[in-house]
């Protein structure tokens, strides 16, 4: 028998591998699943990169090795997105990196900053690479940062200033994923300086930037400090999550640190599904806002939140009207996995909050990642249900 690696025994196995198994054993016995459990946009990249991308195939100059920086048209596209987009100068020969997807980018960070045993701070919940890739894998030691409610699931800075005194690194994510929160710009701005002034390297995800309602606009954090480095992507803007693209920017030191680890590790994205990032970014037209494809898209994710939730209030189940992100988060009485056991039961796949942290605990996900029409049904099975109705009034939460 071999002996698996510490690091590795150390992680849950990852949360959406052990849900399939239950979900196929389900399916096997004919019940009509609706997946609300991953983050994994249902609809096509829409056909103006498709074609991008395919054009791009057919050039025997793609089918060689990229370099695992990106290629420079890229780094180019990206800075003038960042410029665009968030008024934010970036220069693409030291401050941009692509990644394979930012869970690539995410996960390897630490290799070039973390030696065994450092602290790293982690929100809880959190998407759970940050944990558990970034940080256990590479013999970190994580202290988790709780989220909760009554803070608007957004970090309490006196926390981090005693909890983080040691710690070499800090994740934050806004738009939240799973909570959905946002973060205004004030608190962004308290953050990053928290974290410049303890010396803390801050490590933001802001891969659901573009994925906003109404008027909300997220920014990047770097327009609040120079000293960090953020991970974006295509994946979910674009519906380019099978692609595999995405990067990094900021501090030239941090994405030096990034492309010195990506060297050593891998040959970067293939230069086609570069280019095809290249015509999703320069979509946006020189104001920065959004362009047509994104505005319509999200417009179809705010259709099925507004169902899912009328739908929930319907149950007694209350939540806050997201205003970012295609989750949901609900509170419910008791244990989230429990109540997503029942969900499953009718065929309705939720996340358990616990999925996240045990700061998770109490609260579920959905995603929006299913028709309208679906989400109806999952909804209309759950009014239904006399089993979730008598764990609402008795829970009463
Ligand atoms: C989906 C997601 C990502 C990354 O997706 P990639 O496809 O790897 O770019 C990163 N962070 C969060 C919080 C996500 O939900």
């Amino acid at each position: 028998m071999v002996e698996y690696s510490q690091g590795l025994e150390g992680l849950p196995p990852y949360l959406f591998a052990k849900m399939e198994s239950r979900i196929s054993e389900l399916r096997k016995k004919g019940v009509d699943i609706i997946s609300l459990g991953i983050g994994d946009p249902d609809l096509p990249t829409p056909g103006f990169i498709i074609d991008a991308i395919s054009d791009a195939l057919k050039d025997p100059k793609n089918h060689q090795y990229p370099t695992s920086q990106g290629e420079i048209e890229t780094r180019q596209a990206v800075s003038r997105w960042y410029k665009r987009r968030f008024k934010v100068d970036l220069d693409p020969e030291t401050e941009i990196s692509i990644t394979i997807g930012s869970k690539e980018g995410l996960a390897n960070i630490s290799r070039a900053f973390l030696n065994p045993g450092d602290k790293v701070l982690v929100p809880d919940p959190a998407y759970p690479v940050y944990r558990q890739a970034a940080t256990i894998l590479t013999n970190g030691i994580p202290i988790s940062l709780p989220l909760t409610e009554e803070n608007g699931f957004l970090p309490d800075l006196e926390f981090i200033k005693n909890q983080g005194r040691k710690a070499k690194m800090m994740f934050m994510n806004y738009p939240n994923n799973p909570t959905a929160a946002i973060a205004d710009r004030r608190s962004l701005k308290a953050l990053a300086q928290t974290a410049n002034d303890l010396g803390i390297i801050l490590v933001y995800d802001n891969a659901y930037s573009e994925f906003s309602f109404d008027d909300y606009k997220a920014p990047s954090i770097l327009e609040f400090t120079d000293n960090a480095i953020e991970f974006h992507s295509v994946s979910k803007t674009f519906n380019m999550t099978g692609h595999r693209i995405g990067m990094a920017v900021g501090h030239a030191d941090l994405i030096n640190g990034l492309r010195r680890v990506k060297s050593q590790l891998d040959s970067g994205a293939p230069k086609y599904i570069q280019h095809g990032a290249v015509v999703a970014l320069d979509s946006y037209p020189r104001s920065g806002t959004k362009p047509e494809f994104v505005t319509r898209n999200m417009s179809v994710y705010q259709k099925r939140r507004d169902a899912l939730i009328k739908g929930l209030a319907k149950c007694g189940l209350k939540c806050q009207v997201p205003k970012a992100t295609f989750y949901v988060w609900v509170g419910v009485p008791g244990s989230g996995a429990d109540f997503c056991d029942i969900l499953l039961n009718m065929g309705v796949v939720a996340t358990p909050g616990t999925g996240f942290g045990e700061h998770g605990e109490g609260y579920i996900r959905f995603a929006l990642t299913q028709p309208e029409a679906r989400i109806k049904e999952a909804v209309q099975r759950m009014t239904a249900s006399k089993e979730i109705a008598k764990i609402i009034t008795k829970g009463g939460k």
